[in-house]
């Protein structure tokens, strides 16, 4: 088979995303059900092609309802969640809590300018005694993860007075910022690319310094802080020896890129050199927040603290709200509105982001995810015994994923079979989706799954991985 080369298959995807309207139809005419056919012919004539229905439509899906782990199309299809709507409904579809807390807040007050209400300073309180931040901190609202990167990072400027971030490849941390290595989200961003560094995370599956851990001796931190002692690289300005670095933007298990899990030591060398330069460690928990890996926070993995940490998609229980918790002296060092947005603090997202933390601690989710998801990465472990298309599978918590390669020795990834295995998942009623690396497959059930739940998913992947491989054969 031809080898492709990265910049073809972007080409090609940026393709696929411009395909003519008639092209995106003949996807949903062969395969949706009635209902949904008729919606999706709506939605393509009225919404933007950049609206993401599964990179349009890699499968066609018109949601009707989400109630825990089950999401049932229009069409009445059920299928079992395993992307919690990357990440967003970590309790699951309209947890009846949740819903309880919006439609009581919803008869009192949605929103007014920045203005406090009692819940919404509940709520602060709670999220700087959860955060894990050594000391004293305090809370910033947003709007989505993207704003309260965006808000991360400008404090950070504010209070050290430097420019420059660190931040790595395969990090997200938002639509349009240029924090952000996605490719397509990256092109015709409308955010600067105001001195940002973007250096090699550790993907241990595919070391960017060929090394293996644990034998490496964490060469990717070892290249970090060779950068910033060294003159030459515009870090410091070396006629009066001054670092120009903020602070060091880190996911502490990627999202986006397919759920790459680094090894504990890495958050810790972050520390380690954010203490030694007088750095301050950003850490983006949008996506890893609220127990999914089995602690509260991703970084808790690693035994350290942070300077400043953002929660979003998963805060809420699936409504739009957001947050920044930064020592106070961080977020004391600006004044009003040096930050802001009309939605920001808004008393409905505060009342069922404050439902959702009780939630999360009286069904003891977290725990709960660190268990079943040992149960969930053994099952993909057997499937790799059994497929040779997987070249590794990962997990920490219910943060697991499949890595597809052509050949196991040379790991060359598998991105056309991918796709395949995605929607074969979707024809068996099962949602799973691809990470950005293109050869991932993520798996992100809600905190309240079963292990029957896990059993069936587990079924369907190796039904669709053997279906992908017996027509690549
Ligand atoms: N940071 C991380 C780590 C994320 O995973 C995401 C979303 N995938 C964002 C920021 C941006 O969040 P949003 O899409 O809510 O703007």
């Amino acid at each position: 088979m031809k080898k492709v080369s990265s910049e073809e298959r972007l080409k090609d995807e940026r393709e696929q995303l411009r395909l003519p309207a008639r092209d995106k139809l003949s996807i949903i005419e062969a395969e949706a059900g009635p209902r949904t056919k008729e919606i999706l012919r709506e939605a393509l004539r009225y919404e933007s092609y950049s609206n993401l229905y599964w990179e349009i439509f890699r499968f066609p899906l018109v949601v009707a309802e989400t109630r825990g782990a089950t999401v049932t199309d229009i069409d009445g299809n059920e299928y079992l969640d395993c992307t919690s709507a990357f990440s967003s409904l970590n309790t699951g579809g309209c947890h009846p809590k949740v819903v309880e807390a919006i439609k009581s807040q919803v008869e009192h007050s949605i929103l007014y300018c920045e203005m406090p209400n009692e819940t919404r300073i509940k709520l602060a309180r709670k999220l700087c005694e959860l955060a894990p931040i050594e000391g004293e901190s305090k809370v910033q609202w947003a709007v989505g993860g993207t704003h309260a990167v965006d808000g991360m990072v400008k404090a950070a400027r504010y209070y050290t007075e430097k420019p420059t971030i660190l931040a790595f490849l395969g990090g997200y941390h938002g639509g349009d910022l240029s924090l952000t290595t996605d490719a397509h989200r990256r092109s015709f961003a409308t955010s600067p690319m105001q001195s940002v560094y973007h250096l090699p995370y550790a993907y241990c599956y595919r070391c960017p310094f060929r090394a293996e851990y644990p034998s490496c001796d964490m060469q990717c931190t070892q290249y970090i802080e060779q950068l910033l002692s060294n003159t030459s690289y515009g870090l410091r300005d070396h006629r009066r020896d001054i670092s120009h670095v903020a602070a060091i933007l880190v996911e502490p298990i990627q999202g986006h890129a397919g759920f790459v899990i680094p090894p504990i030591e890495f958050l810790r060398e972050l520390r380690r050199i954010c203490d030694d330069y007088r750095l301050l460690l950003l850490d983006d928990e949008v996506q890893t927040g609220m127990g999914r890996s089995g602690r509260f926070w991703g970084i808790e993995h690693s035994g350290v603290k942070a300077d400043m940490v953002t929660a979003g998609k998963s805060l809420a229980g699936g409504e739009t709200y957001s947050a920044i918790i930064g020592k106070s002296e961080i977020m004391e060092s600006w004044g009003p509105g040096a930050w802001t947005g009309t939605h920001v603090g808004n008393h409905l997202g505060a009342a069922a982001s404050l439902a959702n933390l009780k939630v999360i601690e009286s069904e003891r989710l977290v725990d709960r995810a660190a268990q079943i998801g040992k149960y969930f990465l053994k099952g993909l472990k057997d499937l790799q015994e059994k497929h040779e298309l997987i070249g590794d599978v990962s997990g920490r918590g219910l943060f697991l994923s499949v890595e597809f390669v052509k050949d196991r020795r040379t790991k060359e990834p598998a991105f056309e079979e991918t796709p395949k295995v995605e929607h074969e998942a979707w024809k068996r009623k099962l949602l799973v989706s691809k990470g950005a690396l293109g050869n991932r497959i993520q798996l992100a059930p809600p905190l309240i799954v079963e292990k029957d739940h896990v059993d069936r998913a587990l079924e369907i992947l190796d039904d669709s991985i053997a279906q992908v491989e017996h027509r690549t054969q």
